[in-house]
């Protein structure tokens, strides 16, 4: 069975105590292949490989860097079929979505900060005849990169690309539930000449590899893509030593629909926004709210369009809905389905593990589920689940939407359908939250600021935000008079 290696100065080697994981194939339940259980002597080693490429690799043109970058990008490409296969298999996802979009948009990652750090300037500010001020910007160091097993290469290359292309050297993580296209990322650093040292990638648990490298005091600057509480684990670590931190956090984002949506447009895409890579996106609008006038209409509608949705075998083409991504997360899942329903509520579709046939009989699926009848204060319409699991909720006024949808500790995204343009930008005005869709979900635009507010995070990554994170100001003023 393959043994997954960590990715330090440029070459594939066993962890220092040559200890493995198992690494589970969710659509089976089967163990497949081995992860490093790697720990602090580990990082050490990364740590030592970055600090000594930082000089060369800060130094190297950006036009090299960004050949080097695209280089990647187009093996990503390349390789595309064989890493959205193995994405599925280690995560659960269909294929045809890992196909569609975690791998296009690992090489677009790459892509995108390859070309767009060259475009990237910094600002001058002219104090009239007395003097002129312009600022530097420079690499920070040795960034950690840690990242949630969801979208594994999608999130794990969203961090590292902005990095490296601004010169900083990597130490990063991937989680250690989905490690596999993290791995095969690293021989295809290899392949496109990435010089040793400028990343290096640390398999294993969030508690040994995550946390040394939270603590560790020459990475100076933190990003996390992952839950709250480690979140808030990781800025307790990280804020006495004055690290920079970027949190992109957990979500419970609002779906709110108006009677005066495009109902077809608004229903297609919901499903989506509902129950994509099975609810496991930090995106997926998990409570909707549905104005009174259209509410039973969309109940029914919605509830016969989730109930056509195949849940199968990842690799099927059919299955619009694969595995979640382990055992714990299944019993985590399934465990707020049976709060939802000590909370009073009425379970409309779903609500019970699927069991399905052959070598996929141990598998952990869940079926899409649906539930009403829930207050918008209860435990389930407050905690993330991150699972295939909605719910749905009328509202009779504006205000009384707005009330809803801001009252939960989280802010990442909010969705929103209406054709009445000014009800839209009034709401969106008001709505707490970093990213909101109106009348579309995940359409995204890489240059745009990307994260949440309130406990959803701190920072914004894409676009020049992610460069300027990975880059330290350093203003410079010279008297002219
Ligand atoms: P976790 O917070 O459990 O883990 C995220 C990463 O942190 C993993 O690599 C994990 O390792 C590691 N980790 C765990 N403990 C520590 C620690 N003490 N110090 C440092 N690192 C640690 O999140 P999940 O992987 O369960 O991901 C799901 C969460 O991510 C959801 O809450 C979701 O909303 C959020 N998310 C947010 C996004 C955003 O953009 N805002 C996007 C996608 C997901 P290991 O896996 O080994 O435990």
């Amino acid at each position: 069975m393959l043994k997954i290696k960590n990715y330090i100065n440029g070459e594939l080697i066993e962890p220092s105590k040559k200890q493995y994981i198992d690494n589970y194939n969710p659509a089976t339940g089967k163990v497949y292949s081995f992860i490093p259980d790697s720990d602090e002597s580990d990082v050490e080693l990364a740590v030592a490989a970055a600090s000594a490429a930082f000089h060369s690799w800060s130094n190297t043109p950006k036009d090299e860097r960004s050949r080097i970058m695209l280089k990647i990008s187009e093996l990503i490409e390349k390789n595309l079929e064989r890493l959205a296969v193995a994405e599925s298999v280690d995560n659960g996802k269909p294929v045809s979505l890992a196909r569609m979009v975690d791998i296009p948009r690992a090489a677009s990652n790459f892509h995108f900060y390859a070309t767009g750090i060259l475009h990237y300037a910094a600002e001058s500010h002219s104090m009239e005849d007395t003097a002129i001020n312009y600022t530097l910007r420079s690499p920070v160091g040795v960034a950690g990169c840690i990242s949630p097993w969801n979208l594994p290469l999608y999130l794990f290359t969203w961090k590292i690309a902005p990095a490296i292309a601004s010169g900083n050297c990597v130490v990063a993580k991937p989680s250690e539930v989905t490690p596999m296209t993290a791995y095969l990322l690293s021989e295809l650093c290899i392949e496109a000449g990435l010089p040793k040292g400028v990343l290096n990638i640390v398999h294993g648990y969030g508690h040994k590899v995550g946390s040394a490298i939270t603590a560790h005091p020459k990475i100076p600057l933190i990003s996390f893509t992952g839950g709250t509480k480690t979140g808030a684990e990781i800025a307790r670590v990280a804020a006495p030593m004055f690290k920079k931190l970027s949190l992109e956090l957990g979500g419970k984002n609002p779906n709110i629909i108006f009677a005066d949506c495009d109902f077809e447009k608004m229903i297609k895409t919901t499903i989506n926004s509902s129950f994509a890579n099975q609810g496991q996106i930090c995106l997926c609008g998990s409570r909707i709210l549905v104005e009174r006038s259209i509410y039973d209409k969309f109940k029914k509608e919605f509830v016969a369009s989730v109930n056509k949705m195949k849940v199968g075998d990842p690799a099927d083409a059919a299955s619009r809905v694969g595995a979640v991504v382990s055992k714990p997360h299944m019993e985590k899942v399934l465990s707020y389905i049976e709060l939802a329903k000590e909370e009073g509520g009425t379970v409309l579709c779903g609500g019970h593990q699927i069991k399905l046939e052959g070598e996929f009989s141990e598998g952990y699926y869940i079926a899409p589920t649906v539930i009403e009848g829930l207050t918008a204060d209860c435990r389930t319409n407050q905690e993330e689940i991150f699972g295939p699991v909605v719910t749905i909720m009328p509202f009779d006024t504006e205000e009384e939407a707005l009330k809803h949808a801001n009252s939960t500790q989280y802010g990442l995204a909010s969705i929103l359908w209406t054709e009445n343009l000014t009800r839209a930008h009034r709401i969106a005005n008001q709505l707490h939250a970093g990213i909101i869709w109106i009348n579309c979900w995940l359409l995204r635009d890489l240059r745009t600021p990307f994260g949440g507010v309130k406990s959803s995070g701190v920072g914004r990554e894409g676009g020049f935000e992610a460069l300027n994170f990975f880059t330290e100001p350093k203003n410079v003023c010279i008297k002219i008079k």
